[in-house]
This record gives C-alpha cells, structure tokens and sequence, in this order.
C-alpha cells in the first residue's frame, strides 16, 4: 500500500538545527533538582539540541515509578526558560496531550507502547488537530511497519506535518544481548515508503544497558539515521526508572566525541549512501538467517529427541531425497541457482543429522 505523508523537511522547522538531531535528557522526571542539575549539564555542550523527560513513565509492570506527573511540565518550562534549551515529553493519552499542549512544550512523542494502539494514536491525534505541533513517533514494541506507518498517517491527517520517527528497537521473544533489538530492515523500509521523514535512533531503549550504547549510536549513523534520542541523569545509579541505560552528561559528551558522523559530502554520496543502506539490508537480512537457522536447528533437534524415544535412525534416506528435491524446485521458482540450493541444504542437512545423532547417542 503506497502511502504519501506530508512531511515539512526538518530544516524548515528546526533551523538552528545543527545535524544531527540530539536530544538528551533524563528517562524520568523525578524532582526539580535532578531536571535542572541534569538540564543544565546538558545545555553546556552544543551538539545537545533538546532536553527530553518523562512526565508521565509507561511501565511494563504496575509497581514501579510511573512518573512524577503534570509538575514536570512546569520544571520543563523553567528548563527552557534556564537554558534556551527546546523542551519535549512522552504523552500517552488525550489528557497528557492537552496538558503537553498547555504548557507549550516543544515536541511530544508517542511512545512505543502507545504506537501499537491505533486507538491511542487517534485520540492523541484528535487533541493535535488543527495545531503546529512538533511530534515524534516511537516504533511500535513489535515490529510492524504498517503499525508505526499508520501513526504517522493519523498524524498527518489531523494536519500534523513536522513529524519525527524514533527507532528505540522491538520486544525481542527470547534473551537478547539487547533489551530490544533494533531492526534496521524496518527503519529502512519506513525511510522508502517516507524518504522525506527524519528518524533518530533511541540507543537508550534498545540497549538497556550503557556499554552497548555506543555501537548502536554507531551505527545508526552509520546506515544514515537523522539523529539520536539518548538518556542522562546528573546521577543514572539513583534513577527511578532505566537506571542501567542512563548517562552522566560527561558520559554522554564523551560518547558523542567518539561517534563517527559519516560525511555526506564524499566523491559520490548517492553511491556512498545507497551502498550503506543496501549493505545494511544485507545484515539484517543476514541476520534474520541466522535466526530462522538457529529455529530450524531447534525443531531437528525435538525430531532427535521423538526418534531417540522410537529407537529410529537419524538419517532417513527416503526424507532426505525428497526434502532436497522440493527445495531444489522452490529455488528455481524464485531463480535461485540450482547447485547453490543443493549445496546449502546439504549442509543444513548434514548438521541436522549430527545433531540428531548426538542426541540419540547421549546416555
Ligand atoms: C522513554 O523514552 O522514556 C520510553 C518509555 O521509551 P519507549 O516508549 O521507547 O519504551
Ligand atoms: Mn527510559
């Protein structure tokens, strides 16, 4: 389904912009003290180009700190009115949008919980209506494209053009190194249905835990992403919320001094950028083979166990020949060459019989 927003070029509204988009500020609010100690770390560097905090927190389990409540809002305004700094905070329902409205903040976004619910979108949308605001959709917790590409849609229905996508990664449905690991298949897919569309990264988010923050940093630079959403707290071994993700402000600095922002201006930069995103596509395709091989490996390996309980051998002949000949001929379909889809499922095969026999060899 082809899909036309009408977004206004981040330039145009954002002029002092100086790329990238950095915003940076604390996961939650949590007193006047902390947003401002915090806030004004941040403004002493340039490269820090809004503050962000979490008014109103979206937790995964009931319990833990949800938030400090529409006070933030009034220590965001001094935030601004102290540093000059644009200020912007997560709102989730058409209440935190009015209240977000009213306080004149800066920027809003929809949060990852929040864009999976195109009923939360629409009534946030509903309250945008009609008004100048700047927002910024976070992916949806599962990584589906049209899910996010639909909150932007209802956005830019209600009139809202200055949009920003934030990749802050996707629930992963086992232990990951990552707490959510980003997909930048999807990212890519959303910048060419969009190509006009800012997207950040929120390393933050997906790393959950600081000492990945700088390859993931990385690379969204790397496959040419607009900017970054990061999180700092004057004091992260204190904080009430992501405490193992968050950065002092020299921390941050010293994190930004390290990243390497790809020139555009190279010799031929639609080459150069081009051949980036393909050979991002390349990884992640890559990696979504390792994944579905290693899913593969699983269900050989419930087949060792019910041959084991049978007493049957690893190797069926019969099963092999007519496993390898239907692949052959799927291949072909998809002009896959024949010797390569033989090769391949002979050592997808070969491995699956060591596994097996290991297993019905094991006492
Ligand atoms: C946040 O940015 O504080 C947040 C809760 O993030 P997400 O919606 O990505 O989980
Ligand atoms: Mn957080």
């Amino acid at each position: 389904m082809g899909i036309e927003l009408d977004v206004k070029p981040v330039k145009s509204w954002l002029p002092k912009l100086n790329n990238p988009l950095l915003i940076a500020g604390p996961c939650s609010l949590e007193s006047e003290e902390q947003v401002l100690d915090t806030a004004r770390q941040l403004a002493k560097d340039p490269r820090v180009f809004m503050y962000r905090g979490g008014v109103w927190k979206p937790r995964t389990r009931p319990g833990s700190f949800e938030g400090i409540g529409s006070i933030g809002l009034e220590w965001l305004k001094k935030v601004r009115q102290e540093t000059g700094l644009p200020v912007g905070a997560e709102v989730a329902n058409a209440q935190h949008t009015e209240e977000a409205l009213n306080a004149g903040l800066d920027a809003v976004w929809i949060g990852a919980r929040s864009t999976a619910s195109p009923f939360v979108v629409q009534e946030i949308a509903d309250v945008l209506k009609g008004t100048d605001a700047v927002v910024m959709v976070k992916n949806p917790v599962n990584p589906d494209t049209q899910l996010w590409l639909g909150a932007f849609e209802r956005l830019n229905r209600a009139g809202i053009t200055k949009l920003v996508g934030i990749h802050r990664g996707f629930t992963p449905f086992r232990e990951t190194k990552y707490r959510n690991y980003p997909n930048w298949s999807t990212v890519i897919e959303v910048r060419r249905i969009c190509p006009h569309l800012p997207i950040i990264c929120d390393p933050s988010h997906i790393a959950g835990k600081r000492e990945y923050l700088f390859e993931i940093a990385q690379k969204s630079f790397d496959m040419g992403l607009d900017g970054l959403m990061l999180e700092s707290h004057c004091n992260p071994d204190c904080a009430l919320s992501d405490k193992e993700q968050q950065l002092t402000p020299p921390e941050l600095f010293r994190l930004l001094d390290r990243l390497v922002i790809r020139n555009t201006s190279v010799h031929n930069p639609e080459f150069e950028d081009q051949l980036d995103v393909l050979r991002g596509r390349i990884d992640s395709i890559d990696n979504e083979l390792i994944e579905i091989l290693a899913a593969r490996n699983e269900v050989s390996r419930l087949i060792g166990l019910y041959k084991k309980e049978h007493n049957v051998t690893a190797l069926q002949i019969g099963r092999w020949t007519e496993l390898v000949n239907k692949r052959v001929a799927a291949g072909e379909k998809l002009n896959l060459n024949r010797t390569f889809i033989q090769i391949m499922f002979q050592l997808i095969h070969e491995d699956s019989v060591r596994l097996q026999t290991e297993i019905l060899d094991r006492e």
